[in-house]
This record gives structure tokens, C-alpha cells and sequence, in this order.
């Protein structure tokens, strides 16, 4: 028997129509390309989103339409969210730290129609002109005033929007409609994109808001150091105004300094962002003596968060989550909120469960299996890779049938790459990506696990362990560190600090000191980059 209730389409703009209704007050606040700091409430914001839609319309752009964004987190790239989406378009979101060769793949792969770019890639879109698909045209997020003289022909952002009104009704269609594309920076081969749907994306939106409800609420204020030009900044364009939270938009300065000073300015509660912005933001809090007024919690997240900078929020009273994901996964899969029996737990036994994963989020489910597929118990010693089935998880990649194939396992779940131990409380432990474990005489070692520990060493501000190809073990664990002082400690120190917590054969054969860490597109260290550049590394015997 069918129940009998009424099927309404889930759309994304319903979200952003919930904001104007309900949360009149809460705002989006950004610091802006142009230097001034843009406060706009959710209803204003609803009004523009509805103008911009039309002036979408106005040029041509229709349902399934590619539509690409090249800009910092700002309120004008949030309108474009709703604007692209609502009227059935695709919003592809660029990562301008691609290098120029993968936008160029990704833009053309995505046959986007039109690109919004910040006026800071003005530059770099002139230079790639050349090469783009001649019917591409260019949209500058700015005012008239700012406009800048370039060989291009630019449209102009606030022209198009003002010539609009903001009457405007968000078309109806069948709720599995494409939303949005996103592509992984993909380290191997070409970057693969996700394609989203509106009711994907509306139910990551409601996960997003019953798992991280701490912050979501009306009022509070959020920053996202996560980009809206990749992984969706972890669904906050879409929950923050769900639940009315405040915004608080960084621009492009990510630097420690800047990020104290607007937290401080803005008393933002919440922070969101990877490990790599958090280590500047903690060189910056120690420099001043205090935290910025107001911060709370911080959510970290994109790659593995070290224990020490764990404990060191924790001890500012900055109550940190850890969370995993994917842009596959749109992207929130899990979030380290701590049950309330461990409330009067001591901080030590505290963080150590902090340096997990976190739970799965409900709508996603993980499961481990061994090398022929089986699954393994959750009894947080089987380690094995991670797979994922959900609402909010891709069923292949987009326009990629190669890629689809190999993604899901005969059963349809996707397979993320991780290795991992799941608890008997459902704890994830992310040991690795299956690419940077390191294999030596037959026996795994995780670099994860050494960096963490690594990390635990006063004299080290940063590190990442790599495998280091090696004639008698195959392979034997490199650690390149970046040391807290002037002076690097002693590869002697570091060793016997390790050995306290690592049998000897997964201690490092050597360390070198490097004065920075190569990153990846997405602000991740680039164990690729640092495999490739010690590949002939001698070790010592
Ligand atoms: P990219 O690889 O382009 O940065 P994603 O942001 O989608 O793209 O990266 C997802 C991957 O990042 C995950 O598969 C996992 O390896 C890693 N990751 C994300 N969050 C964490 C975390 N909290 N701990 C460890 N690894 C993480």
C-alpha cells in the first residue's frame, strides 16, 4: 500500500526563500576582492538571487545549462548559488588553484556557457582566453566602477542584476534536476566531476543541519575558510541559511593575521576549514597571547587533524570537530561530535577520541571490506577500505563512463580511496588514502599515524611521511618537516619521541627540513608532489 501524502519537488531555492521568510535578520558578511566589508541580509539577498536569475535568463540560459564560477567565498558567488541552480541550471564551480591546463580541461569538459569570474582572475582568464571555447562569454562579480579595461569582452555583474527587477516565481521541475558540478582536483588523470541534484542537495542540506547543530542557528556566526569553489564549503552555502546562521566570507585573505582580525571584528563562533589555514590561525593566536572575541569551535576537516592542534583549541577552550568527506560525498559523510557520556571525561581521553573521524551522519552509510571485497567487522581493529552509500553520494562522474565503472563496487556502494577502522561505537578511523600508505617488507605503515605523532613534538610545525622506493623493503617511510623554530630540532630527538609510540620498523629512515609544504589545489599537502621529488632520495643505510 502506497502512502498518501503529497510529493513536492525538493528544490534549492526553497531553501533561500525559508531564509527570507524565516531568519529576516541573519546576514551574509564579506570581505570583498575591492576591499570593503559587504554586509547583506538573507532577504536582500533573496531579492538579488531572483534578479540575477533573470538576468540569467536574459542570456540565454536554460535548464541543464553550465554555468562556471571563478571567485572567493563572497555574497555575490552565494546569489550565484540560487541564481544558477533555481532557474534548472548547472552551477560548476572552478578551483582557481588548478593549474591552467586542468581549468581548461574542466571548462571544456563541462561545456559551460558562461563564467563568472572575482576581477582577481581577470589576469588569468585573459591569458587563457586564447584557448577557451570562443561562445564562452565573461561575466566580472563587481560594480561598474571597478570594471577594469581588458582586450575581453566583459559583462558586468551588478549591470546585469540592477536591470532587473526582483519579481520573479523559481521554476518547478522534477527534483533529481542537475544542480551542480563539481570536480575533484584529481591527482591522477583528469579531474572527474560530481554532478549533484536538487534533492541531493537539499537532503545533505538537512544532514548538515541536524549534525553540525552546534553552530547552525539563527544568529550564529559562521566563517568558511572552505571554499564555495570546491566541495560546496561543506554545505554551508546552503545550511547556513536553512538554519539562519550568519555568514562570515573571508575574501581571498587566508592568512593567519587577516582571519584573527575578522573573527575578532565579527565575533564569528564558529570556524570552518583544513588543517593546513587552522596551523596559521594558532601561530597568530600564540603571537597575540589571546583568541579573537567570541570563537568557539572550529571544524576541521579535508584531511586528518592533528592531535596537537586538537589539544591546542581545546585548551582555548575552542571545542573542535572533526569531520570527513568528500566532494563525491557533497561532501559531509562524518562528524566527530563527542556522546554526552564523555562529557566529564578527562581532556586527554577526550581529544583522543576528537582525533577520530567522527560518526556517520544519518543518511550515510560506511562499510570496510578486505582486498577480495568482504566486509570486515566495526570492531576498531579490521582496517580495510572505506566504501559509502547514501542519498548524498555520486553514482558515477559526469560525462566519465571509465570512472563510473571503476567507483562502485557490485552492489552499487562507492569506493572512497580511504583505508580505515570503524568502532564499536562507530567511530571512523582514517588510517590513510590507500595511495599514500606506505608498504615496506609486506607490512603496512600509516603515514597518518606518523605525522600525528610527529606532530606531538614541540619543534615541529609541520610534516608528511611518504614512501620512499627502496631495494630490500620496497618501500621505507621519508618524513619532510617544516621545524617550529629557526633551528630544526635533531632527527635523533624526533626519532626517540617517535619510538615511544611506533614499533621501529615504522619509525622514518631520515628527515629532512623544509622551510614550506607543497599544497595541493586544495590546500592539502601534496604527498604526490613531495613522492615525486624525493623519489631518488638516498636514505641513509
Ligand atoms: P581533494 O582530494 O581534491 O582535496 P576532496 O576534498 O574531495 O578532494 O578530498 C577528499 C579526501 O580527503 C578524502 O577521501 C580523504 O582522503 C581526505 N579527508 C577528508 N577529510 C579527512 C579527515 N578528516 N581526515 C583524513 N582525511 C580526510
Amino acid at each position: 500500500m502506497q502512502g498518501q501524502m503529497m510529493h513536492r519537488p525538493l528544490r534549492i531555492a526553497d531553501i533561500l526563500t525559508f531564509a527570507e521568510d524565516s531568519h529576516k535578520t541573519s546576514e551574509v558578511i564579506s570581505r570583498t576582492v575591492e576591499g570593503d566589508l559587504n554586509r547583506i541580509t538573507y532577504p536582500d539577498m533573496a531579492a538579488r538571487a531572483r534578479q540575477m536569475a533573470k538576468a540569467l535568463i536574459a542570456l540565454d540560459i536554460s535548464l541543464g545549462d553550465r554555468v562556471a564560477t571563478l571567485a572567493w567565498n563572497g555574497y555575490r558567488h552565494l546569489e550565484l548559488y540560487y541564481a544558477i541552480s533555481g532557474i534548472g541550471a548547472v552551477c560548476h564551480t572552478i578551483n582557481p588553484r588548478l593549474s591552467p591546463e586542468q581549468m581548461l580541461y574542466i571548462i571544456g569538459h563541462a561545456e559551460d556557457r558562461l563564467l563568472f569570474l572575482d576581477l582577481t582572475f581577470v589576469p588569468l582568464v585573459e591569458k587563457l582566453a586564447p584557448q577557451l571555447p570562443k561562445t564562452l562569454r565573461f561575466v566580472v562579480m563587481t560594480a561598474r566602477a571597478h570594471m577594469p579595461d581588458s582586450p575581453l569582452d566583459l559583462l558586468c555583474y551588478e549591470d546585469l542584476l540592477t536591470a532587473q527587477d526582483p519579481h520573479y516565481a523559481w521554476p518547478e521541475f522534477p527534483e533529481d534536476t542537475a544542480s551542480g558540478l563539481c570536480y575533484t582536483s584529481g591527482t591522477t588523470g583528469h579531474p572527474k566531476g560530481a554532478l549533484y541534484s536538487h534533492r541531493s542537495t537539499v537532503l545533505h542540506t538537512m544532514l548538515c543541519a541536524i549534525s553540525l547543530r552546534d553552530c547552525l542557528q539563527p544568529g550564529r556566526k559562521i566563517l568558511p575558510v572552505v571554499p564555495l569553489f570546491h566541495v560546496n564549503a561543506w554545505g554551508l552555502p546552503y545550511a547556513a541559511p536553512l538554519t539562519g546562521a550568519s555568514l562570515v566570507m573571508p575574501g581571498p585573505r587566508l592568512d593567519g593575521a587577516s582571519l584573527w582580525d575578522l573573527m575578532n571584528d565579527e565575533q564569528v563562533f564558529s570556524a570552518w576549514g583544513v588543517p593546513t589555514v587552522w596551523l596559521g590561525l594558532l601561530a597568530e593566536i600564540k603571537q597575540r597571547g589571546a583568541k579573537p572575541v567570541g570563537f568557539g569551535e572550529v571544524i576541521i576537516g579535508g584531511s586528518a587533524a592533528p592531535r596537537s592542534m586538537i589539544d591546542a583549541f581545546e585548551r582555548m577552550d575552542v571545542s573542535v570537530c572533526h569531520a570527513w568527506g568528500m566532494t563525491e560525498m557533497s561532501p559531509v559523510g562524518t562528524v566527530g561530535h563527542l556522546p554526552p557520556s564523555m562529557d566529564d571525561h578527562p581532556l586527554e581521553q577526550r581529544v583522543d577520541v576528537k582525533a577520530k573521524q567522527g560518526r556517520r551522519c544519518f543518511g550515510v552509510d560506511l562499510k570496510i571490506v578486505d582486498e577480495a571485497g568482504a566486509a570486515l567487522p566495526h570492531d576498531g581493529q579490521a582496517s580495510g577500505e572505506l566504501y559509502v552509500r547514501g542519498n548524498s553520494i555520486v553514482s558515477g562522474y559526469f560525462a566519465n563512463p571509465e570512472a563510473t565503472a571503476q567507483a562502485l563496487d557490485p552492489d552499487g556502494w562507492f569506493g572512497t580511496g580511504d583505508v580505515a577502522s570503524i568502532d564499536a561505537d562507530g567511530f571512523l578511523t582514517i588510517t590513510d588514502r590507500a595511495k599514500d600508505l606506505i608498504k615496506s617488507g609486506g607490512e603496512w605503515i600509516s603515514s597518518l599515524d606518523v605525522e600525528n605523532m610527529a606532530m606531538s613534538h614541540p619543534g615541529i610545525a609541520n610534516c608528511a611521511v611518504i614512501a620512499v622506493p627502496h631495494p630490500k623493503w620496497d618501500e621505507r617511510p621519508l618524513m619532510v618537516a617544516v621545524a617550529a623554530e629557526d633551528i630544526p630540532p635533531k632527527k635523533s630527538d624526533i626519532l626517540s619521541h617517535l619510538a615511544q609510540y611506533l614499533a621501529k620498523w615504522q619509525l622514518p629512515d631520515d628527515i629532512v627540513f623544509v622551510d614550506t609544504l607543497p599544497l595541493t589545489a586544495t590546500g592539502k599537502v601534496s604527498k604526490l608532489t613531495l613522492r615525486q621529488e624525493y623519489a631518488d632520495h638516498a636514505l641513509p643505510a
